[in-house]
């Protein structure tokens, strides 16, 4: 494994995600992510399996302790009582007295970012996370976040794969030291049948997922969190670690494209 650190805290590079998962499908594949060696794990209020995650982590033999947790706040929580009170909620459903770190999940056009921030940070003071980060926000609206915010924004977790590298964003996370957190690191499935990823891939004896995901954690201040219900899966996109691209290949791999982004986009929502 190889860990970012931000805060004072290190956390494993590579993570678990479990969108579009339902409760008991996020329990037999969160268990079988830790039994894996999985050690951070992404879930959400919208994701409706917050109560799957935490049996899955209960049921595993592993220290909760162990497991760097993340949930995120439902954006139609807009006030800072409301956040403080869906956050209890989470907590509730969980059965666990904090996360580890709590997001808010996007921005919502029609709330006040301090309100928003103000929320996340009061969260953070009652002590239900340790820490608090944002998602989907581009460089302005983050460096607002991070202005209006006491404690540090640990994260913004954004798509982020190879047709979609971030590259402003990236640079700002990078210069400014907050960490990238990669969603949707497979294109939602559209990296695995690709020949660049494959032919990348046929010198290590890896697979164009493995390629995909290793290309995401080799940029600097990056973690990444692909899902997988497959035991199979879910093994192979562990073993990323023994491995590394040369800077030739993690340059033929990025190329940004609007269509092949929108594609992958479209079919995930199509499921
Ligand atoms: P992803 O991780 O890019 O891709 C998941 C898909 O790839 C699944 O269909 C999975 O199928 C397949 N897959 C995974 N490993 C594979 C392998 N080794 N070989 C072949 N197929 C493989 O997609 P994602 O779920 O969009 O993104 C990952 C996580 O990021 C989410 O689960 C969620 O936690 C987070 N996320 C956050 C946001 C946000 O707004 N903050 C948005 C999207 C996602 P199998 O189950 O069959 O393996």
């Amino acid at each position: 494994m190889e860990y970012e650190s931000s805060a004072g805290e290190e956390v494993p590079a590579l993570g678990f995600g479990t969108w579009q998962m339902d409760v008991q499908t996020a329990r037999e594949s969160v268990e079988s992510a830790l039994e894996t060696g999985y050690r951070h794990i992404d879930t959400a209020q919208a994701y409706n399996n917050e109560a799957g995650v935490a049996r899955g982590i209960e049921n595993a033999a592993v220290d909760r302790e162990a497991v760097f947790l993340t949930t995120k706040v439902h954006p139609r929580h807009r006030s800072a009582g409301d956040i403080v009170a869906s956050v209890k909620g989470s907590l509730t459903r969980m059965g666990l007295d904090r996360v580890d770190l709590l997001l808010i999940h996007w921005p919502n056009p029609l709330a006040n970012l301090e309100a928003v921030v103000n929320g996340l940070n009061e969260a953070r003071e009652r002590g239900l996370t340790r820490h608090i980060g944002v998602s989907n926000f581009g460089v302005d609206r983050l460096d607002r976040a991070r202005k209006l915010s006491e404690a540090p924004i640990f994260t913004n977790q954004v798509l982020f794969h190879p047709w979609y590298p971030q590259r402003e964003l990236l640079r700002y996370c990078q210069d400014e030291d907050v960490l990238l957190t990669a969603y949707s690191p497979l294109a939602t499935g559209e990296a695995l049948d690709d020949d660049v990823l494959r032919d990348a891939g046929r010198g290590y004896g890896k697979s164009p997922a493995q390629v995909a995901l290793r290309w995401a954690v080799q940029h600097e201040n990056v973690m990444t969190i692909p899902r997988s219900t497959s035991r199979q899966h879910i093994a192979e996109n562990f073993d990323i670690f023994d491995f590394k691209l040369s800077r030739a290949e993690h340059d033929r791999i990025t190329r940004p494209s609007k269509l092949k982004t929108g594609l992958s986009i479209v079919k995930s929502q199509l499921g």
